[in-house]
């Protein structure tokens, strides 16, 4: 075996329980996005005794970078580090793995940097669901000298990433009039412009292009029953393969609305409540590259690349500015849901263990071949070049 693949084993090895300690301790404090301070203190401090210099909020509060610059010029690899939790079922999503698995392909590169070069950044990416931390740091330019970034997630299954689906999530207000609910003449029901607009929109899903989701809720449907409610409000998410059609959607759902509140007399308006997701751009090379680790480590039963979208991640944003690759290994037996407390228990058990193992060594190995293979490094970044057109 190749001796930086060897280092790589030892380091990852030598320390598996003190990641697995990290991760055991965000399991038993789970924050939900954007009150991650504990896991940012703890995966921060992790760094720093690692050697790696720490910036913390640097987009948002409960962010981080940490950084190794090697001795050697080289391209700069960047290692992403979920850590947020879900209300009532903690780490069901195993963000706190994904962190554990981040923090270990980071040091065991950083203690070989110095041989190969580069630039080693392990960068904390809170708040993934709802929120987009993601978002907002590549807003913010986190990720524009960044050459890859890599990162793996857990699941119940093992696989190379793929599409997901652009978001747009959208909340719409009524506004009628108030008045006693027996002399309703006098009143305008923004219940009943949320409740036909809601219907309204259940029609238009029958006229989408495939693989587009809408889903929404009723938000606030008035106070009392004897009272016409003059505000009421709905939540929706539009989700579709591409941000330009979810914008289309969005924009039929908003002509599904006028035609209800010209129905009942109220008006409305409409705001982006959550952040919007990008689709995500697939790197069929960085794909290519996770088969062949995952191959060598004996990982077995590997998904191919998923051409169609299911769900939407903050990943999509980082994937139009750099070459990104969310791999995902699995913890767990495919009857376990993600978002639950199974999954949450999964990423501390034995096979969680195994599972950090396995997907840290897979992008460690991953990064140094893109260190050391300026050729490989190049068509990675071709293909992101034209995958962007
Ligand atoms: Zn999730
Ligand atoms: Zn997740």
């Amino acid at each position: 075996m190749n001796q930086y693949y060897e280092a790589i084993n030892h380091c990852i090895e030598n320390h598996v329980n003190d990641y697995m300690t990290l991760v055991q301790d965000m399991y038993d404090h789970p924050e939900t996005g954007f009150q991650e301070f504990h896991a940012q203190e703890i995966l921060s401090d992790y760094l720093i005794k690692a050697g790696f210099t720490v910036k913390k909020s640097v987009a948002c509060e409960t962010d981080f970078i940490g950084e190794y610059v090697s001795q050697k010029e080289g391209p700069i690899i960047a290692f992403m580090c979920e850590y947020d939790a879900l209300p009532e079922v903690g780490h069901g999503c195993g963000h706190n793995l994904i962190a554990g698995i981040g923090i270990a392909a980071g040091e065991a590169l950083k203690n070989i940097a110095d041989e190969i070069g580069g630039v080693i950044r392990v960068i904390g990416t809170p708040a993934e669901e709802n929120f987009g931390g993601k978002v907002q740091m590549t807003k913010a330019g986190v990720f524009d000298d960044v050459d890859v970034a890599l990162m793996v997630h857990p699941g119940s299954k093992n696989g190379l990433g793929g599409k997901s689906n652009a978001l747009n999530p959208v909340k719409f207000e009524f506004f009628g009039k108030n008045a006693h609910a027996c002399h309703p003449q006098n009143g305008a029901s923004a219940l009943d412009a949320a409740v036909l607009s809601f219907i309204n929109i259940n029609l238009l899903r029958q006229f989408v292009e495939p693989n587009t989701f809408i889903h929404g809720i009723i938000k606030d449907g008035g106070q009392a029953a004897n009272v016409i409610p003059a505000y009421a409000s709905l939540e929706y998410y539009f989700r579709a393969p591409t941000m330009k059609y979810a914008l289309e959607i969005t924009d039929k759902a908003i002509n599904c609305v006028k035609g209800a509140c010209q129905a009942t007399n109220t008006t409305f308006k409409t705001s982006i409540y959550e952040c919007p997701y990008e689709d995500t751009l697939v790197n069929y090379t960085l794909a290519n590259l996770l088969k062949e680790k995952y191959e060598f480590l004996g990982v077995e039963n590997i998904e191919p690349v998923k051409e169609v979208g299911e769900g939407s991640t903050d990943v999509g944003s980082v994937s139009y500015v750099c070459p990104t690759i969310q791999g995902s290994i699995k913890i767990a037996e495919e009857t376990v849901q993600g978002h639950s407390k199974e999954m949450a228990a999964a990423t501390i058990s034995e096979t969680g263990k195994q599972g950090l193992l396995a997907a840290s060594k897979a992008i460690a190995y991953m990064a140094y071949d893109l260190i050391t293979q300026p050729d490989l490094l190049n068509v990675v970044k071709e293909e992101f070049k034209e995958a962007k057109k």
